[in-house]
């Protein structure tokens, strides 16, 4: 069940943030519900709830980012369907899309910003060649990083696990001289401290429901 203060949830949340709504845990009238509060982004995990999700939702205007793991061999069945990916997290995969997709998709690579083996995303030190490969793309689209922090970290780690995303962006941009205006990253415990950090989409789920 959507909470029943949505509305005024939502407007504690400043303007020129981007709300991705976690649909994980929401079936198509909880996205209903959220959608008549004003969300118009709504985020999947699961190629096969995605896919039964956007066709039963069809008549909504809303856009769909895909924030899970998009395993190589799933990709066609969703990526002509979405309007962003948040979880970009190899080369194999960019190349992937570049093949299956019609027009450029804004897509954020992914960064396992703790360097953690059993993370999906892409080693710190290793962004700066991934965006450099995917401007090679022309049907991806980068528009930003994206990141998940380490669950139950204190508030002073979580600043620093932020923190660290936003310099890398700073750093990428200034080295190639591109723009990647936006940071994915912020989760319904840790969202007020990811604003601190310069997010502009906070991916939330639990937070919206009761
Ligand atoms: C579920 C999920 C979220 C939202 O998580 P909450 O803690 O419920 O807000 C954000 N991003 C991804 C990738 C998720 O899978």
């Amino acid at each position: 069940m959507v909470r029943e203060d949505i509305k005024s949830f939502l407007s504690t949340i400043p303007n020129n943030v981007t709300v991705v709504a976690a649909s994980k845990y929401a079936d198509a009238n909880d996205i209903r519900t959220l959608y008549d509060a004003g969300i118009t982004n709504f985020g999947e995990n699961r190629v096969d709830a995605f896919l039964e999700k956007y066709d039963s939702l069809q008549s909504l205007k809303l856009s769909w980012h895909f924030i899970g793991h998009l395993q190589r061999n799933k990709a066609h069945k969703v990526i002509n369907k979405i309007d962003c990916l948040h979880s970009l997290d190899s080369l194999l995969l960019a190349e992937k899309i570049n093949v299956l997709r019609e027009t450029p998709l804004d897509c954020f690579i992914e960064v396992s910003v703790n360097n953690e083996e059993s993370k999906n995303g892409v080693k710190m030190e290793c962004v700066l060649n991934s965006v450099k490969e995917c401007l090679k793309y022309e049907k991806i689209h980068l528009v930003g990083l994206m990141m998940m922090a380490v669950k139950n970290a204190a508030s002073d780690s979580l600043d620093e696990q932020f923190e660290k995303l936003h310099l890398l962006r700073n750093e990428i941009e200034e080295k190639l001289h591109i723009s990647l205006p936006y940071l994915s990253m912020g989760m319904s415990d840790d969202y007020l401290i990811a604003l601190k950090h310069h997010a502009t989409h906070i991916r939330l789920g639990r937070i919206l429901f009761k």
